[in-house]
């Protein structure tokens, strides 16, 4: 790629170059052209000015004067040649309708530049009006532009040849230093405050330094939560597996076997709830795009989840009251379910005796709210930031025996951040939690 760029860079340098050679080429030949065709015609009217002052009977003496190229042709009032140092003026055409003449005639002096016969040539002419009335013209054959591009041809090859030269090995260094700062940059990302890079480039690298800390991030949450995967499945299963042991040494009394299945029969449970909610995380990580939306009934789905909580909430010693206003709303209704079931079941369980909670469903300018409050044991404020976080439990031993696994909260975190909600957390210790969370469509 870098290759790549460095030759497109290179090739449009080399490009541009040739280009003004070219157009420099064409504007110094027109220019050197215009200043040859005007020295011609200053030599031409030199001549002719010497020639004026020579008398047309002495023809042999114009003969003489007139060698070197130079034609000489006199010619009468009415066009027709007296006088001509190559052709008979008998034989000459009337000339009254050149224009050189016309114009001597008329302003006394007349230019004209013609194409000669042969291709590379042109006729200079210049003509003046004589004393006796008649006109003097001196004409003189000399290359045109293609003759004096062909003689400067081998001159231009050369320069054209060098300059091309010169391009190539400037515009080799040119690019290297161009391209020197995004080599730098692409070879060490992460201290760019010493390299001086491009401003159009600095979006672009924080961009990627940006998305290079989130990987690094992403891999560190990723080995935490498979580290802590492995310790939360080691322990119901050891659990199980001692209980186990102990059954088949016979090293348990009739009461004790029931005993010991009702615990491996609870830290099953508890392996399968876990195993669920680590199967229920990753499905969230994979669809991160695609998210299914439907038309939900929120206020039918929370009357739902109320429902199927009332028995929980009997053990708990806890009531729940319920109050939601229709409304429907385009999300995952199986999403819609966990977060009001998650929020509920913990504000059922993190509660005090005869405790209450409340679930409110609240139409919202723009979407819905869903508001779980509990009047139970509440949340300290420096742990109000992390029980969102994956397997974070405040009391470990107090959770465990309620048979939380620590990753409610943290699948609500990913439904919220999915259907770009807003969560609300208000918590005292001692006096209760509400946690609101607001749907925008
Ligand atoms: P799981 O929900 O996976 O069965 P869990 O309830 O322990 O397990 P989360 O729902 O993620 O896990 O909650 C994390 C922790 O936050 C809980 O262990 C609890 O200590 C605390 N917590 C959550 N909700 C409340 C609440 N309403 N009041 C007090 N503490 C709470
Ligand atoms: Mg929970």
């Amino acid at each position: 790629m870098k290759n790549s760029m460095k030759r497109k860079i290179n090739i449009q340098f080399i490009r541009i170059i040739v280009l003004c050679i070219a157009a420099i080429l064409l504007l110094f030949t027109g220019l050197f052209y215009q200043l040859f065709q005007k020295e011609v015609m200053d030599d031409l009217r030199v001549c002719a000015l010497q020639l004026k002052t020579v008398k047309i009977e002495e023809q042999k003496d114009m003969q003489k004067a007139t060698t070197g190229g130079l034609r000489v042709t006199v010619v009468r009032k009415d066009g027709s040649v007296l006088f001509d140092n190559i052709t008979d003026p008998l034989k000459m055409a009337n000339h009254s309708k050149r224009p050189e003449i016309e114009a001597a005639f008329q302003d006394g002096e007349g230019k004209a530049v013609r194409k000669s016969e042969t291709l590379n040539k042109s006729t200079f002419y210049y003509a003046i009006l004589l004393e006796d009335g008649n006109v003097l013209r001196v004409s003189k054959e000399a290359g045109n532009v293609w003759n004096i591009i062909f003689y400067a041809l081998p001159f231009i090859i050369e320069m054209t040849v060098l300059i091309l030269l010169a391009t190539v090995i400037v515009s080799h260094y040119l690019t290297k230093s161009i391209v020197k700062p995004i080599e730098q940059a692409a070879q060490d990302m992460e201290h760019l405050g010493v390299v001086n890079i491009y401003e159009e480039l600095r979006p672009f690298i924080e961009m990627i330094q940006t998305q290079h800390r989130d990987i690094v991030q992403n891999v560190q949450v990723r080995q935490e939560f498979t580290a802590n995967v492995s310790h939360e499945l080691k322990t119901p299963l050891t659990a199980i597996s001692g209980y186990a042991e102990l059954i088949e040494n016979g090293m348990a009394s009739e009461a004790d076997i029931t005993r010991f299945a009702k615990e491996i029969h609870r830290n099953s449970n508890r392996l399968l709830t876990l195993i669920n909610d680590i199967i229920r995380l990753s499905q969230l990580d994979v669809v991160e795009n695609e998210l299914e939306k439907e038309p939900v009934d929120i206020c039918q789905v929370g009357q739902c989840m109320v429902d199927m909580l009332q028995f929980t909430a009997e053990k708990y010693q806890v009531s729940v009251h319920y109050e939601g206003e229709p409304v429907i709303m385009d999300a995952n209704r199986t999403m819609m379910e966990e977060l009001i079931y998650n929020l509920t079941d913990n504000a059922i369980r993190y509660n005090k005796p005869n405790g209450e909670v409340f679930v409110t469903i609240k139409k919202e300018e723009k979407g819905a709210s869903i508001t779980v409050k509990d009047t139970g044991i509440g949340i300290t404020k420096e742990n109000q930031e992390r029980i969102f976080e994956r397997f974070f439990r405040v009391d470990k031993s107090h959770s465990r025996e309620t048979g939380g696994t620590g990753l409610g909260l943290a699948i609500v975190k990913h439904i919220i951040v999915q259907h770009k909600a807003k969560l609300d957390l208000d918590s005292e210790p001692g006096v209760g939690t509400t946690i609101t969370v607001h749907f925008q469509e």
